[in-house]
């Protein structure tokens, strides 16, 4: 492998942070790619001791830039529903053409746009001058994308642009849709890849980013004005609430029991799909959640969702009262061996 370790400078870590962080938590791509699947998965990161997810700093940063870890960014700030950017994610056959035809028109609309090279096709960014609605960002950039007949993936749908945020509004305690930061390795790939523009390394990158003419809310105000929300991208109809769970026959929370995805028998454990990645639209392939056979009560996702997001998302949240009224019932959420 080649060396891909580079020095950040502290400006450019300054610059980057500024740039591309919309709140504090991240995500960290594993070194290691994980079975099934030989992928690297994203996960939140975790305080050893706490267990309280870590707070990224100037120092993630850096050590993202540099080479020593991968993070991923959250595209909106949950506390003002706010993004500083939008990035167009295409890796379909033919995707870069599409990414160049949206650049084009972007920039007949006043938008400038970087495109940032992938591993299949690419990542179109636009930077804001200012922290702007995520809904009306989608709005604008969904609804262009559609105008100009390039697909736009939503839910199910196979194959289409991919924009992040992929969410108007965040519900409380959700985080949407993370982003490999820009500009770090790629661990499955083993390699950076940069926007073109500007040459291959961390300060000239930065420069050219810096340099971009970024959108203001007046332009986007301008650019969705009149433009109803495409009939694409209206909320689907709300689900029917998750029944009530009520205990039957013990006390024990056994997922399997909750659980209506196909189950795959992988090694010592059974894999499927996990229900709280599902809800953000992630885990398609089905893998991320991992149950113990020898204890069924055992499980873990392998993207960091919490033992209490898995529980609301099958609809039977944990009692908070057993943490009054007496010992655990169920078994930690212990690491599973591949
Ligand atoms: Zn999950």
């Amino acid at each position: 492998m080649p060396n891909l370790r580079r020095r950040a400078p502290a400006r450019v870590v300054g610059d980057y942070f500024h740039l591309f962080v919309n709140r504090r938590a991240y995500t960290l791509q594993s070194k290691r790619p994980h079975r099934p699947g030989g992928r690297h998965y994203y996960y939140r990161p975790k305080a050893r001791k706490t267990g309280q997810g870590l707070s990224l700093t100037l120092d993630t940063i850096r050590r993202h830039l540099e080479g020593e870890m991968t993070i991923g960014l959250y595209a909106i700030n949950p506390a003002s529903q706010c993004s500083k950017w939008v990035a167009i994610d295409a890796d379909y056959e033919d995707s870069f053409a599409d990414l160049l035809k949206l650049s084009f028109h972007l920039r007949q609309d006043g938008v400038e746009s970087a495109l940032e090279n992938s591993r299949r096709g690419g990542h179109l960014w636009i930077f804001m001058a200012e922290p702007l609605p995520a809904r009306d960002c989608r709005l604008y950039v969904c609804g262009l994308a559609l105008r100009l007949d390039i697909p736009v993936k939503v839910g199910r749908q196979r194959e289409g642009i991919e924009v992040c945020p992929k969410h108007d509004v965040l519900k409380p305690g959700k985080y949407g849709n993370a982003i490999r930061g820009p500009l770090g390795i790629h661990r499955g790939a083993s390699q950076r890849f940069w926007f073109d523009g500007a040459g291959e390394g961390l300060e000239q990158q930065m420069c050219y980013l810096n340099s971009l003419p970024k959108m203001t809310g007046d332009e986007l105000a301008r650019l969705i004005a009149g433009k109803p929300i495409p009939p694409q991208l209206q909320a689907p109809e709300p689900k029917p609430g998750p029944a009530i769970w009520r205990p039957t026959g013990g006390p024990e929370f056994r997922i399997l029991d909750h659980i209506n995805t196909k189950v795959r028998t992988v090694g010592h454990n059974n894999v499927t799909r996990c229900p709280s990645c599902a809800e953000e639209g992630h885990d398609r392939s089905g893998d991320n959640l991992s149950i113990s056979i020898q204890d069924p009560r055992k499980y873990i996702c392998w993207a960091g969702c919490t033992r209490d997001m898995i529980r609301a998302a099958v609809g039977c949240p944990r009692p908070i009262q057993r943490a009054f009224y007496g010992p655990k019932k169920e078994a930690s959420n212990v690491e599973i061996q591949c």
